[in-house]
């Protein structure tokens, strides 16, 4: 405990994980923390504890799936890894372009191992109907097969576990510890270090920063808050499932990118877009829906999933805060989510469900059922973010590297910077994030390093 760290990384989910690897490459004293345990590679995630991780809800229903264990929520991913359409980083805000990003992805995907997968003929014909432009699901794979997940990286081993991360410590302007409550013995407890890495997820980062008494220098943490919208639904067909293996290494899976709302192809009165996953055909049992045929005939049927993740934008009256009036078990305040929709936003959904249907008509033989599962406006996709975004504009809380203006020497490297919610899967573009985050954690380290070796001062000593 009594170690000065060069970093302390908060959360041990895929971005802290790669932050942690890129500084440890670099030499520096990393210390990795997570609430959670650590599982075996290949285990699933396990339920949370709703009792330490309880929240409220305001202006709408808001649940979302959360991981507390190393690994964070790639124990439950699908490994979709599609970059960011330029378009897409530009009318969202984000402060850099894909001239930055372009370089990032090419590394990230290199490190992961991300391959295409195999393009069904089927959803490319029904694709050409549409007019809509279709591309292979991109992935990455690790030996066997198996989606990549952040406990392959070297510090995963070694993260600190079942430690719930409070709040910061600080002083003049830079954080000098994280306040945390050791989940072994309840006692609480501190972490010191030159700089800190918040990658607890946005609404737990949130909730650190909150409880950090932050002051005037706080103003916008929490404000922001997206998420994507979700339109979801199983195309049933009587068509039976191709063998296991029987059609490459993502049989079936492609994401439908032409409803993205760019150019002068739309006309469309949202500033967002959406995009398509489809993925299948597999047996029923695969997603646990056998009874919805009967049962003499599961084996001639199989099932497809399509669904639309909508971007949203920031709203007035969508953030997230603390109930200081009810606390969790362990003594803290709970989150306190509120949700809005924008005339916009809800336009979209609609439009979402439409593609949606209309995709999965052209796509289905005779005789197909579609079956409806998530409504876009039931909010919580597990994509939560912005809560803390980064630009150049002073008002944001994060600047274009995601460091923390209240705060000098603190960075956050997961969602919370993002601008708006994307119109994709945002994990790949996270991880380039979280890169850059790293390298300009490493320069402030070096610069503080080299400053204080001037002063006379022991080399690494915070400043
Ligand atoms: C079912 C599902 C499927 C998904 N599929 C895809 C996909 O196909 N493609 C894609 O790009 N994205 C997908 N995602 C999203 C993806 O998983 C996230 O974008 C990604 O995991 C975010 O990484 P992270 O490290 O920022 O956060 P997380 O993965 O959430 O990790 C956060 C870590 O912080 C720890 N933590 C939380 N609070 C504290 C605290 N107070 N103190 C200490 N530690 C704390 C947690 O235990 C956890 O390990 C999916 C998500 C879900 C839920």
């Amino acid at each position: 405990m009594s170690r000065i760290w060069d970093t302390v990384v908060v959360g041990a989910g895929p971005t802290g994980c790669l932050v942690a690897d890129r500084l440890q490459q670099r030499g520096l004293g990393v210390l990795v923390v997570d609430a959670g345990r650590r599982p075996r590679v290949g285990e699933r995630a396990a339920e949370i504890d709703r009792r330490i991780w309880s929240y409220r809800s305001v202006g709408g229903s808001y649940d979302w799936y959360r991981v507390r264990a190393v690994g964070g929520r790639t124990l439950l991913w699908g490994g979709w890894s599609h970059r960011f359409p330029a378009a897409s980083l530009r009318r969202s805000g984000w402060p850099y372009g894909e001239d930055v990003l372009g370089p990032l992805y090419d590394e990230i995907e290199a490190d992961l191992g991300v391959v295409e997968g195999t393009l069904d003929a089927r959803y490319e014909r029904a694709a050409r109907t549409l007019d809509v432009r279709i591309v292979p699901k991109r992935a990455p794979l690790v030996e066997g097969g198996a989606v990549w997940t952040a406990l392959r990286t070297s510090v995963a081993p070694r993260a600190r576990t079942l430690a719930a991360v409070l709040g910061l410590e600080h002083e003049r302007g830079n954080a000098t510890a994280a306040r945390f409550i050791d989940l072994r013995d309840g006692m609480h407890k501190r972490f010191r270090a030159r700089s800190f890495v918040l990658a607890a997820s946005p609404i737990e980062t949130t909730r650190i920063l909150l409880q950090s008494e932050l002051g005037r220098a706080g103003k916008g943490i929490g404000r922001g808050f997206v998420d994507h919208m979700v339109a979801s639904y199983v195309l049933l067909e009587p068509v039976p499932a191709p063998p296991p293996g029987g059609r490459g290494r993502f049989p079936g899976a492609a994401l439908v990118e032409c409803f993205v709302n760019t150019g002068a192809r739309t006309r469309r009165s949202y500033r967002g877009g959406f995009s398509i996953e489809v993925a299948g055909p597999v047996p029923l049992d695969v997603l646990g829906i056998e009874r919805t045929v009967p049962a003499a005939e599961v084996e001639r049927w199989s099932a497809t999933l399509i669904h639309a993740l909508g971007e949203t934008f920031p709203h007035p009256r969508r953030f997230v805060d603390l109930d200081r009036e009810v606390r969790d078990v362990l003594g803290r305040p709970i989150p306190r989510i509120h949700v809005a929709w924008s005339r916009e936003e809800r336009r979209m959904a609609a439009e979402m469900k439409t593609a949606c249907v209309r995709f999965a008509d052209t796509l289905g033989a005779p005789g197909s059922r579609l079956i409806s599962f998530v409504d876009p406006l039931l909010a919580g996709a597990g994509h939560e973010a912005g809560t803390a975004s980064m630009g150049d504009d002073p008002n944001r809380p994060c600047d274009p590297w995601g460091r923390l203006r209240a705060l000098g020497n603190v960075w956050i490297a997961d969602a919370s910077v993002m601008p708006t919610a994307g119109d994709r899967h945002p994990t790949l573009t996270l991880l380039a994030h979280a890169r850059r985050a790293a390298d300009s954690v490493a320069a402030f380290l070096a610069c503080a390093a080299g400053a204080s070796t001037q002063q006379g001062q022991p080399s690494g000593s915070p400043r």
